[in-house]
């Protein structure tokens, strides 16, 4: 065998291709997956090695030696590698960065894979003992005390800094008293406890499982589909309990964990086995944790958002999605990937089978199962004898609404919570009102920067842009015309609660959404409150729409339904339907059944009527049918290319650039749309457009794409805009 002599590296900047360098003697056992430190222009970088080889096209002058080799073995291994190479391919994104949003950020940064574990703080037999209340006068640290006599004796920083403001002061004081004393923990906690025994499943659940289980060692992709309260997540964790018994992993991709706590506590609590949960909440050090422990199969379930889907799972037997709907499987900036097709790709390279599972699938993977590519699996009933909700449209045309509650709503509400219910009403708007406007001369409150309204926020009298953050005091008089009656039409979450604040003294309202549950341990509070009941009436934006149980609640009040039935993007209704199921959902799931009542002024709208009187799956037949005619996905396919500039001139030269460049490359199976200003032309003082190509296959579409994509950089027009690309758009905002 001829000597290896140079290695093909990725390094972590937006050019395409990779870069040869050259190999000492004692560098040459370096392997594909491992990182190494090299000097890119002026700049000393981490690089991962892609291929090695014998030669380079380079002429021996310009290839620079390899400074460092830092890892013995790949810190990716193949099927990653192979992963990402792929998803660099598809998503046309290079591949440096595509390798170095896989990696954690100390692996990025090129430190060592080895991890030190965590300071945690431990009750000494003293502490053990000692009654709390004894430190009375240390308000705070008798309150630590007793945490930590609840956490059965040991807490770690990062979940104090969760569940406390400012603890450090109080526990220095517990150690001076030799309460508690710091050493250095695990660096994740991965402690084995006791399983729950699962309930016995039924036959639906049975068959799921067993089908399943079935296909375990091929590529096969499952969807699950099911109303929320039909069991799906004690069929994820009956075939999960089966893999770790054969000394095997398993992935759980889930939306937004940080907001699902409960989740990832079923799952330790039925398994009796180390869970590692890598979300958004972890620091550096817990990530690489997770992440070597992960890749060493020291643990064997993973539960994470999108980007877990790096994690390297030597052992993977299976890749579970739950919620495979939701919009935040996508990356929405630099490398746009969405988890749930690279789960399926990473599925097919190393022959397992994925399980999608969902109350109201994606359109896409609804039609692949329809299409018997998908095998289709069915959940119809709710597991534990709960009845589905009852869904009502109330009809609000001429009726007195107050602060965005209609009369019959309220009166509803206060049934409801005669009879010992909880109540929980949805409002995809946070703040007091979405607007301010003069009543003499029709002033309102456009944000100088966005072409979007200032929200008003009545706490603190300031009006504020959600879509760029400005922020100004709400005037009290017409800044045009010095009218004095200024007005507020509509309501967010903020007008709702005062309102039925002042309507029903004796009730105890809670509010969740951003703005109230911005500090530390807010939100876990208040999920607390909802979940034993002690709040009776839930007033939340989406933040209570997905994944939460609040077996109490009997009613669900959805507000503002109308602004969703007339969205512009073409998948708005889509999305408001799968809204208006998951949040049905809530209502009704322990023995008291449910009650939906969706507020609207539009009652015979097509979609809510085929919502209401064919289920989500009436909705999606019809809503794919329309999908059909126009021409969108999943019957054919996007990729958009967005630019933005501080002059408006600046992006359509761009387009229209890139646009005539297109011509002599286009094929008649790909069509072109644009330049078109965006949707929302005006964000943050930038101007935005955006070009749109179409096609109905795949490969056409990206075969336009290779021999497009590379020139783009090189036009003229390129300095003054900032362009990005986005295959498969979820968002044509
Ligand atoms: P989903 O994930 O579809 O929302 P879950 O798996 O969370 O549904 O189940 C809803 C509730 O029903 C949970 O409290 C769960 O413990 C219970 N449950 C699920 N399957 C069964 C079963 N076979 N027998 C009894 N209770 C069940
Ligand atoms: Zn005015
Ligand atoms: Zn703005």
């Amino acid at each position: 065998m001829s000597e290896v002599k140079f290695a093909r590296v990725a390094v972590p900047v937006p050019l395409f291709g990779l870069f040869d360098y050259s190999l000492e003697k004692h560098q040459q056992s370096v392997s594909p997956g491992c990182r190494v430190e090299v000097s890119f222009g002026r700049k000393s970088l981490t690089g991962l090695v892609m291929e090695t080889s014998q030669t380079s096209q380079l002429p021996a002058n310009k290839i620079k030696a390899i400074d460092r080799v830092i890892d013995e073995t790949p810190v990716l291994p193949g099927a990653q590698l192979k992963l990402l190479q792929w998803a660099a391919d598809y998503y046309h994104h290079p591949i440096g960065e595509v390798l170095f949003t896989a990696l954690p950020n100390l692996l990025k940064q090129g430190q060592s894979t080895q991890v030190r574990g965590e300071i945690i703080w431990q009750l000494t037999e003293t502490g053990r003992l000692l009654d709390p209340s004894e430190l009375k006068r240390a308000v705070k640290q008798s309150g630590l005390l007793k945490l930590l006599q609840q956490m059965n004796g040991i807490i770690s920083a990062e979940h104090l800094n969760a569940v406390i403001e400012n603890w450090r002061p109080a526990m220095q004081g517990l150690e001076a008293k030799q309460l508690v004393i710091s050493k250095e923990g695990p660096c994740l906690d991965i402690r084995s406890t006791e399983a729950i025994p699962a309930p016995p499943l039924n036959d639906e659940q049975l068959q799921a499982v067993t089908d399943v289980s079935a296909s375990l060692g091929q590529f096969k992709p499952f969807l699950l589909q099911g109303i929320t309260g039909s069991g799906k997540t004690e069929v994820y964790l009956a075939l999960v309990e089966k893999i770790i018994k054969q000394g095997e992993q398993v992935l759980v991709l889930v939306p937004e964990i940080s907001l699902t706590p409960q989740l990832i506590q079923r799952f330790k609590q039925r398994l009796g086995v180390p869970v590692a949960a890598l979300h958004s909440g972890l620091n550096d050090r817990q990530r690489l944790c997770a992440w070597t422990l992960a890749s060493e199969n020291k643990v064997q379930v993973v539960i994470g958002t999108r980007s877990a889907l790096f994690t390297p799972l030597p052992n993977l037997k299976l890749i579970i999605i739950d919620e495979e709907h939701d919009n935040s499987l996508k990356q929405q900036e630099g490398f746009r990937y969405h988890a749930r097709d690279l789960a399926l790709v990473l599925a097919r390279n190393t022959d397992i089978p994925v399980l999608l599972g969902s109350a109201t699938p994606s359109l896409e993977t609804l039609n692949n199962a329809l299409k018997q590519q998908y095998h289709y699996l069915k959940l119809t009933r709710r597991a534990s004898n709960a009845k589905p909700p009852k869904i009502e449209l109330l009809n609000i045309c001429n009726r007195p609404v107050e602060h965005g509650i209609s009369d019959i709503l309220l009166s509803r509400i206060k049934q409801h919570l005669e009879q010992q219910g909880q109540v929980l009403l949805f409002l995809n708007r946070r703040g007091y009102a979405p607007l301010l406007m003069c009543h003499d001369c029709g002033w309102t409150t456009e944000c100088p920067r966005c072409d979007a309204h200032m929200t008003l926020h009545h706490h603190n009298k300031r009006l504020q842009c959600h879509h760029c953050g400005h922020e100004r005091q709400a005037p009290s008089v017409c800044p045009e015309c010095g009218h004095e009656e200024l007005f507020s039409p509509g309501a967010g979450t903020e007008r709702i609660e005062q309102a039925l604040t002042e309507c029903l003294p004796d009730v105890s309202i809670s509010r969740i959404d951003r703005d109230t549950t911005r500090r530390k341990g807010e939100l876990n509070d208040k999920l607390a409150k909802a979940h034993s009941g002690e709040s009776q009436i839930l007033i939340g934006t989406q933040m209570l729409a997905k994944g939460h149980d609040f077996p109490n609640v009997t009613l669900v009040g959805i507000l503002n339904t109308d602004q969703g039935l007339f969205s512009a993007d073409f998948r708005g209704t889509e999305h408001m339907a799968q809204l208006i199921i998951q949040v049905a959902g809530r209502a009704g799931r322990a023995e008291k059944p449910g009650e939906v009542l969706i507020q609207t002024h539009h009652p015979d709208h097509p979609l809510l009527q085929t919502l209401l009187h064919q289920g989500y799956e009436g909705f999606a037949e019809a809503a794919l049918a329309e999908r059909k005619m126009a021409r969108f996905p999943p019957y054919a396919h996007l990729v958009v290319l967005r630019t933005e500039a501080s002059r408006k001139e600046a992006c359509m030269a761009f387009l229209n650039e890139a646009r005539t460049r297109l011509q002599p490359l286009s094929s008649a199976a790909v069509e072109a749309y644009g330049p078109l200003p965006a949707p929302m032309e005006k964000r943050a003082g930038r101007y935005r457009a955006q070009l749109i190509l179409q096609s109905e296959q795949r490969k056409d579409l990206h075969q336009l794409l290779r021999q497009w994509i590379p020139g783009l950089g090189k036009q003229k027009t390129a300095n003054r805009v900032r362009w990005s690309l986005d295959i498969d758009p979820q968002d044509m905002y």
